[in-house]
């Protein structure tokens, strides 16, 4: 068991949000991430590296990378009590201030940083070699992923089936028309109140004809499922947090982000109830508040609760990516398409900006590569 040394802060989960307060943290308290994989990855390049993987490598950075004062636990978190988090490699950890940080399950992401790079060339390889591509699910991820391939290669049949009356149900139901218009002026086929399950008995990987629940069949060389990844706090359900964990299993948090009424646990990004849009760089922001109470709470103790900071649920404006030059942005008096949010938004999908948030410098090769995306 690693012991506890009376600042000891426990972070369980190295996403957006975990590892930027772990980064953040780690000159000011004794830290210990905990996550399963070895890397950080940073999300909104995840779809650009289905087509051009060479370009995101530096998306896909080592904890130890960002982390020289801290450590690491490659493991996931089954368990917790009020004092150590129980590991799925066996050891415990204690602690004095834990924070979850757990999102969203991964569950098939590979554990080291050279097999997820992989992945990115084996996605790339299959939607070469595929004359069609059916994307499931028409939310966010499958409309920019849909986009990506057919700006990429115009001359590829792309399917959408989506589960919903409409695409895009986050955002209003002007972008969802504005989308569906963009998509299918490109040729993309879109089928709405409709599902495809492609884990269903007799459906194989090699398979090339999937039929949706309304009937109809759909032909595609290879597919990509996009219907979003369950909440991951599963491992909190049977413990003392369990009650904590609303029924869409989010964990219920308070103005300063703390789990109950507990003085020493906090959550942050996508696994919390905040009641706004699960985006990222929320999830950020979560990360900095919780960063500046911790060094309050860690330093002063218990005098200096009344000087913890709040968070603030925002009212997002969303941008969706339509490829490398379009783009759909929900503003708070108008939703706009095509090149003008297009521009707004990095070529580089904020990259450099996440790495620069992370304490890392962009070297020779890496600027190369951001002109490229
Ligand atoms: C393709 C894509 C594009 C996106 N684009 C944008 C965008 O442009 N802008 C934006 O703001 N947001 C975007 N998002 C949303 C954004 O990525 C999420 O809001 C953000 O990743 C949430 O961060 P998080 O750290 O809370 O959770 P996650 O990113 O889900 O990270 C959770 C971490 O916890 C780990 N974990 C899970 N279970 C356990 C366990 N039991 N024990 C230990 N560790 C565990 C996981 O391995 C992972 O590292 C995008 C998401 C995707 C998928």
């Amino acid at each position: 068991m690693l012991r506890s040394t009376g600042d000891r802060v426990v972070i369980v989960g190295g996403g957006i949000a975990g590892a930027l307060l772990a980064r953040t943290l780690q000159n000011h308290a004794d830290v210990v991430l905990i996550d399963p994989k070895e890397y950080f990855e940073i999300p909104w390049a995840n779809l650009r590296a289905k087509m051009e993987p060479a370009a995101v490598e530096r998306t896909v950075i080592p904890h130890t990378e960002y982390l020289t004062n801290a450590k690491v636990v490659t493991a996931s978190a089954v368990g917790v009590d009020d004092s150590v988090v129980l590991t799925s490699v066996g050891c415990t950890v204690a602690y004095d201030f834990l924070v979850v940080a757990t999102g969203r399950a991964m569950c098939t992401r590979p554990q080291k940083r050279e097999e997820r790079l992989q992945t990115f060339e084996q996605d790339k390889a299959r939607i070469a070699s595929a004359e069609s591509v059916l994307v499931v699910g028409g939310g966010p991820i499958g409309v920019e992923l849909a986009a990506e391939i057919v700006m990429g290669n115009p001359e590829k049949r792309v399917t959408i089936v989506h589960g919903g009356p409409r695409l895009l149900m986050v955002m209003g139901e002007k972008a969802s028309a504005k989308a569906l218009e963009w998509l299918r002026s490109k040729n993309v086929t879109v089928l709405l109140d409709q599902t495809v399950d492609v884990a269903a008995a007799g459906v194989s990987p090699d398979d090339k004809v999937f039929t949706t629940s309304a009937g109809e069949t759909v032909a595609a060389d290879c597919h990509f499922v996009c219907t979003g990844r369950p909440i991951a706090s599963g491992w909190l359900r049977d413990s003392f947090l369990g009650d904590h964990v609303d029924e869409n299993g989010r964990v219920v948090v308070d103005e300063h982000l703390r789990v109950g009424k507990l003085r020493n646990v906090f959550a942050i990004g996508d696994i919390t109830d905040v009641p706004e849009a699960k985006q990222g760089y929320l999830a950020q922001r979560h990360a900095m508040v919780v960063s500046r109470n911790l060094k309050l709470l860690v330093k002063g103790g218990e005098s200096r609760e009344h000087k913890l900071h709040r968070y603030k649920a925002s009212k997002v404006n969303i941008t969706i990516t339509l490829g490398r030059r379009d783009a759909l942005s929900e503003l708070p008096f108008m939703t706009v398409i095509g090149h003008l949010p297009g521009a707004i938004k990095p070529r580089d999908h904020f990259i450099s900006r996440t790495r620069r948030m992370m304490g890392l410098k962009l070297s020779a090769r890496h600027d190369q590569s951001m002109f490229r995306i």
